[in-house]
């Protein structure tokens, strides 16, 4: 795997092989020290031209359980915003020496633009509302974790289908990985859908969530964004709750197994109930945790020595895991601006995994 644009870059072999090695990471993250060496000397910098603290975040804590240098590159800060080109900026991180971008961005296709400009891997972290290929992986995950497998399962997205990135990956991957995808939101906020097709996959559409609720193996709910109200799209939050919402009284009367996702930020009493959102069945938490590992095994498949297609892939890791050194020092760059292309000797200094989360900072 060069770099992640798309879901759609994606054979089914692939998510396969990606979801494996993402499991494997997660036995790292059981160690006292949760990091292995696989990407030092790698320098991934994370462009977020779009506000993101969760995905930012979880790229940056999976980028330096690699051992990867990070740098982040504040768009609000940057000279895009004194009138510098999108190509100028991409050519000055690239003339840095970096060695992948992870790109989030407002308007669809601008990873895929970027990724014309440089030599760098571009990762989408996702983009306007085209595709946000991570999450449907982190997505994936989470459901193989708690339900077994995909295929033959029974998924409800319901929301803001229209204006979604998460929906449309996430309705390819589960349409191609065998599952019943069903849909359900204000035809305001569907897209076009004919002979059973949305976006060119199967799937159903429901006008009331209840007569699914019951039949679903997992309810998808989708962040309902308050301007769509302003648009005059949708009607007032009570009365979308009404309909739409993933009400106490509605998961109340889904099957014992099922459960509950959300790919936040949640709505609490919106899209879900905070009830609902806090229950034993909701996989919040859980596709959080999620994504870093996953984000481990996209990075690692782009910059790792083994790249992706090899089936030792698993194998490789493995050894890895066997390699408990101590950490390089990484103090000095961590959360800064600062680009440093050099590989990092190693030294002894101890580091807190859980250092980079705090470190990171907003970006406009
Ligand atoms: N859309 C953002 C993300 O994916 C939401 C957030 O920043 O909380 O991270
Ligand atoms: N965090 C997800 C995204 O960036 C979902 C959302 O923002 O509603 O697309």
């Amino acid at each position: 795997m060069k770099q992640l644009l798309s879901i759609d870059d994606l054979s089914e072999n692939d998510i396969e092989s990606l979801l494996d090695l993402a499991a494997s990471f997660a036995e790292v993250q059981k160690r006292s020290v949760p990091k292995v060496p696989a990407l030092r000397g790698k320098t991934i910098v994370m462009a977020f031209f779009e506000d993101s603290t969760r995905t930012r975040s979880s790229f940056d804590i999976a980028a330096r359980r690699l051992s990867a240098d990070v740098a982040t590159f504040a768009a609000g800060a940057s000279s895009l915003s004194k009138g510098e080109s999108l190509r100028d900026t991409v050519e000055t991180i690239t003339a840095m020496g970096v060695d992948a971008i992870v790109v989030r961005h407002a308007h669809p296709g601008v990873p895929g633009a970027i990724s014309r400009y440089t030599d760098a891997a571009i990762v989408n972290a996702g983009d306007g509302r085209h595709q946000h290929p991570t999450q449907a992986l982190l997505d994936a995950y989470t459901m193989r974790e708690a339900l077994g497998e995909i295929a033959g399962k029974r998924i409800l997205l319901a929301g803001d289908i229209l204006n979604s990135r998460v929906a449309r990956s996430n309705i390819s991957l589960f349409t191609r990985m065998g599952a019943e995808v069903v849909v359900c939101g204000p035809h305001t906020l569907l897209p076009p859908h004919r002979d059973g097709t949305m976006f060119g996959y199967p799937v159903s559409v429901v006008k009331n969530i209840d007569d699914v609720i019951d039949s679903v193996d997992v309810a998808y709910m989708l962040r309902i964004q308050r301007e769509r109200i302003a648009e005059a799209v949708i009607p007032g939050i009570g009365e979308y709750r009404s309909v739409y919402g993933l009400t106490a009284e509605r998961a109340s009367r889904m099957a014992p197994h099922a459960v509950v996702m959300h790919p936040g930020p949640m709505n609490r009493g919106v899209e879900i109930d905070a009830a609902v959102a806090d229950s034993d069945r909701s996989l919040v938490t859980q596709q959080v945790a999620n994504g870093v590992v996953v984000r481990m095994a996209v990075l690692y498949s782009i910059l790792g020595p083994g790249r992706f297609d090899t089936d030792d892939e698993r194998a490789v890791v493995e050894d890895l895991n066997l390699v408990d050194t101590p950490d390089p020092a990484e103090g000095e760059e961590s959360g800064s601006d600062h680009v440093d292309p050099a590989p990092q000797d190693s030294s002894t200094k101890p580091d807190n995994a859980s250092d980079p989360a705090t470190k990171v900072k907003e970006t406009a």
